[in-house]
């Protein structure tokens, strides 16, 4: 076994290594909750959160005992819903089957929802000292440059190689100094753009380096598709300064948040024409006197495959046919409601921008 990487690794940790909240006490539950948060976040955005559901959920049965919506109101600015409601799941599971305790093997792990391989292999490390390498994109980044390793990560075969190549380097003695000296090699010094190369402890073995390549490394063989989805939110001002919600209930980006009624479209719209397609009155049929009072400049809001080009419509009418999905709230009450980040966004814009030019239907 090359025993030098995981050597100069763990001693580099041990120096240099972040003071992360959930390393303290090597609680397996805290860890996993991290780890889920830490999927699509970084650090500095995912620790406050980290903090939040810790405080609110100490242990795995309160947060089994919480409603979805709980849940996802304290998840609320995160994105990637569906993290929160695996970890929900699993912790109903978990006091269901496992009288509430986190399994203590890496198998147990993997098979809790919405735990993939790299937060078992991390979770069995930090928690228990079990020696598995936990492999995601910062490791991918550190390992392919130090190795020269140009086969494409985002393969089969990429995958393998760069796990095996783990599993061989990984320190059987520290796998949780191994694998968190990984986590944080990656973040703080081999960064994706311009690493600091002059702090690594690999820097006279590094091939990228060497060769003066750093940018070309990892190799990857496609490019992500994005999908253009275009989303006219209908802000409908009713009496008495209520308006309506209506929860996502469809398997989509946001399943369970609340939002405005929302009509998507293909293609790029006018809301004049919009307004008059015939499928779109019949919807909008549901609201009395229905006036448009304007509208917002649209947002661009960027998620992993998909551009979402939101506008939001501010409407006013004078009753409304809500469905089973939909609340007519006040302002007061939509804090209590978890919705998506770009509904934020959405509601600043309309507060800052409108203007009191009225336009009849
Ligand atoms: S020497 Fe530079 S490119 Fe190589 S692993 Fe270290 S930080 Fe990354």
């Amino acid at each position: 076994m090359d025993k030098w990487f995981g050597e100069r690794l763990v001693k580099w940790y041990e120096k240099n290594g972040r003071n992360l909240p959930w390393r303290a006490d090597r609680n397996p539950y805290k860890i996993w909750v991290s780890e889920i948060i830490l999927q699509q976040t970084r650090v500095e955005q995912g620790t406050p959160y980290y903090h939040r559901i810790i405080k609110q959920f100490p242990d795995v049965a309160s947060l089994a005992a919480a409603s979805e919506d709980e849940v996802l109101k304290f998840w609320q600015g995160l994105g990637y819903y569906s993290r929160a409601r695996n970890l929900h799941t699993a912790a109903q599971n978990l006091v269901d089957s496992n009288n509430g305790e986190m399994p203590d093997n890496y198998e147990g792990l993997r098979k809790m929802k919405g735990v993939g391989d790299y937060a078992a292999a991390d979770i069995a490390a930090l928690a228990y000292g079990l020696p598995y390498a936990a492999v995601d994109g910062n490791v991918c980044r550190v390992l392919t440059r130090v190795f020269g390793i140009e086969t494409a990560i985002d393969s089969t075969a990429g995958k393998k190689e760069i796990q095996k190549l783990a599993d061989h380097l990984l320190s059987k003695e520290h796998p949780a100094e191994f694998n968190q000296g990984m986590m944080d090699l990656g973040a703080t010094v081999c960064l994706p753009k311009q690493p600091l190369c002059e702090e690594c402890p690999f820097q006279d073995k590094c091939t990228a380096k060497q060769l003066n390549k750093t940018n070309d490394f990892p190799f990857k063989s496609k490019k992500i598709k994005t999908k253009d989805r275009f989303f006219a939110y209908l802000y409908i001002e009713l009496p008495n300064n209520k308006f309506i919600i209506k929860q996502r209930l469809n398997k989509d980006i946001w399943q369970g948040l609340w939002e405005y009624p929302l009509i998507e479209t293909k293609e790029p719209f006018a809301t004049e024409t919009l307004f008059q397609q015939k499928s779109i009155q019949k919807e909008l049929s549901k609201y009395e006197k229905l006036t448009i009072i304007g509208e917002t400049k649209e947002i661009k809001h960027q998620l992993s495959h998909q551009t979402l080009h939101a506008r939001l419509i501010k409407c006013r009418a004078s009753s409304a046919k809500t469905e089973e999905n939909e609340r007519i709230i006040s302002h007061d009450e939509w804090d209590e409601y978890a919705i998506p980040r770009l509904l934020e966004l959405l509601t600043a814009e309309k507060e800052n921008m409108f203007d009191n030019t009225k336009r009849q239907k």
